[in-house]
């Protein structure tokens, strides 16, 4: 149970509907033992009355004693109605103070995860993937709530009517107790067997579920490509396929559990049975009362089902204490660029003289660094380009810029300080990044563009727009920047969407901006008007431009060509040019490119 003591502290949250509840589950199963008491007196009241009825045959009196049983078993059937009501109305204050409890906890525990998430770094999001991460959000989360709710109610009711029922049965006949009871280990191990074959079929279910849905979530998720190369028929039939599949454990668990409730009721009825046979002779030799047996058959009736029940119960904590595991391992990671004790809380802004002093990185599960050794300095509100081939290193080398990688040797400075004695707020706010791939939301185009400053009044917006080159664009739209762009924005070209994504880092007037190869997607007369637009920005900004089109590079103060990872050749486009190298090769090429292009 090692693991669930992690949510006692909630329990003591809660305490002040916990305590309510376990009390309601008392008395509930209080009120509901007394029913078989009054049973027992109504059936033993029968032969009394059988006895007097006899004994006044032929007299007046008996259309009294008539009328008197008749009202005697209202008061009995009222008795055992009210009592059974009183049962059900604790039964229902159990449920809103316990439940109630659970869903406020499942409520914390699912904010909790959330907040964590977001605080989370980059490499976590490598280890883990999003389909996992929603599972822990949402399957777990929930069978941690049956565990607190659920789980916590049955396990006290049914301790309660047990060890009631129990000493009750004790009471009126410790040897009919232990005959009657003789089926009941049978009961408690077949219980286990059961709870085992559905537990492990119910699991193999779930699996098949999460494979039919993830089928499903990434087919529509693709579905244009999917048309584009005729697949439907194809992905129809595998999807068949796997629907079968799910359909075939649904059986399989269903027989189970069809199998299970006869083979339950045979053991209650064998214990009914031999209540009625050993008891029969206890009546006759009058040790209890024929009421007694009325009682009693109640009484197993009332203790099979808990005992039933116990087995699902303990699966279903056993599961929840794994799923508090799995949610614990992810909120035991603290996120790896975070503030600490190197920060100075004090520094609310910078101004953006980037240096980087021999700065290495290496990804996780990757033979070979990303970056070895970079170094540059660049003054603030200047511009730099870093050049290179695919894969040497020049998203890595910007993402240390706002601190999505920390490196792994050397150091980042900002400003002449090592990034790391910024506050993480101060560096993400003072800065504009505008990644390779660009995200987003099923939103209006507007709403994508203020989330980078979420205060920016419709002006701002469209100003913002203007230096993206974006706004004849949004003219164009039916409803203007009101438009909505669709899930990750699928209803934009490739160039629409990475102007966006530039308005939205634009309009935070960030101090340093950083485009990944962010006009991949624009020509070069919509380049050109961005990078007008930038040179004219009123209270200048460092820039930090990574780009495979020499075009966009030219006007930078220094030019880093990358290659594998380091820095080969440094200086401005005219140096570079002059020089013998990768830079000369890459600009002849690309003039190469437009002279046939212009043909
Ligand atoms: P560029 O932006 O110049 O194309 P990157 O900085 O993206 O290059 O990549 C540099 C190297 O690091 C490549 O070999 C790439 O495969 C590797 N790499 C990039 N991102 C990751 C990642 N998230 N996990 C593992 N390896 C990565
Ligand atoms: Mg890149």
């Amino acid at each position: 149970m090692g693991p669930l003591a992690r949510l006692n502290h909630f329990f003591w949250r809660y305490k002040y509907l916990f305590i309510p509840g376990l009390l309601f589950t008392m008395i509930s199963a209080a009120f509901q033992i007394t029913v078989p008491m009054v049973v027992r007196q109504a059936v033993d009241s029968i032969p009394r009355f059988v006895r007097l009825f006899t004994l006044y045959d032929g007299t007046a009196a008996q259309a009294d004693l008539y009328a008197f049983f008749f009202v005697a078993l209202l008061l009995f059937a009222g008795g055992i109605i009210g009592l059974s009501a009183t049962s059900g109305l604790f039964m229902f204050l159990m449920r809103q103070t316990v439940v109630v409890a659970s869903r406020h906890i499942e409520y914390d525990l699912r904010n909790a995860l959330y907040d964590h998430l977001q605080q989370l770094s980059e490499t976590f999001y490598h280890e883990y993937s999003t389909g996992d991460v929603i599972t822990r959000a949402t399957d777990d989360i929930e069978k941690v709530r049956r565990y607190i709710g659920p789980a916590i109610m049955y396990v006290t009711r049914s301790l309660v009517m047990v060890l009631v029922a129990m000493s009750a049965m004790f009471f009126i006949s410790p040897t009919l107790t232990l005959y009657a009871l003789l089926p009941m280990p049978l009961l408690a191990i077949s219980v286990f067997f059961m709870a085992q074959m559905v537990h492990h079929r119910s699991e193999k279910l779930q699996e098949q579920y999460s494979t039919l849905t993830s089928r499903v979530q990434e087919a529509l998720s693709g579905i244009r490509v999917l048309k584009a190369y005729t697949r439907e028929e194809a992905e129809a039939e595998a999807f068949e396929a796997e629907s079968e599949q799910y359909k075939w454990r649904n059986l399989d668990l269903a027989l189970v559990e069809s199998a299970w409730r006869p083979s339950f009721l045979l053991l209650v009825g064998i214990s009914t049975i031999i209540v009625v046979w050993v008891g029969g002779r206890l009546v006759a030799e009058g040790v209890i009362t024929i009421g007694n047996i009325a009682e009693y058959i109640i009484y197993i009736n009332m203790m099979t089902w808990p005992v039933a029940s116990l087995g699902f119960v303990i699966t279903m904590i056993q599961r929840a204490s794994a799923s508090v595991q799995r949610l614990q391992t992810i909120m035991d990671r603290t996120p790896e660029i975070a503030d600490g004790p190197h920060t100075d809380p004090s520094i609310q802004s910078l101004e953006g003289h980037i240096a980087f002093r021999d700065v290495w990185y290496q990804y996780e599960d990757e033979d070979a660094p990303a970056l070895r050794g970079v170094s540059f300095e660049l003054p603030a509100d200047r511009t730099l380009a870093v050049v290179g081939r695919t894969g040497s290193g020049k998203s890595t080398l910007v993402r240390m810029i706002p601190r999505l990688l920390d490196p792994d040797a050397g150091t980042v400075e900002i400003d002449g300080h090592d990034l790391r004695t910024f506050p993480l707020s101060t560096v993400r706010e003072n800065m504009g990044h505008v990644p390779q791939d660009v995200f987003l939301f099923s939103d209006t185009v507007a709403n994508n563009i203020a989330f980078g400053d979420l205060d920016a009044s419709r002006d701002e917006i469209r100003q913002a727009a203007a230096e993206a080159d974006l706004l004849e664009n949004v003219a164009d739209f039916p409803d203007g920047f009101d438009t909505h762009v669709g899930e990750r924005g699928i209803t934009l070209s490739g160039g629409q969407k990475q102007r966006t994504s530039i308005a939205r880092a634009l309009i935070r007037n960030p101090r340093v901006l950083i485009f990944d190869d962010a006009l991949s997607a624009v020509d070069t007369a919509t380049e050109r008007n961005i990078l007008r637009s930038l040179r004219e920005r009123q209270g200048s900004h460092t820039l930090v431009i990574v780009s495979h089109r020499l075009s966009a590079v030219q006007e930078a103060d220094l030019i880093l060509v990358m290659e594998k990872g380091a820095v080969v050749q440094r200086g401005t486009h005219e140096e570079l040019v002059a020089q013998d190298g990768l830079y000369a090769d890459l600009h002849e090429k690309q003039l190469l490119e437009e002279e046939i292009q212009a043909f």
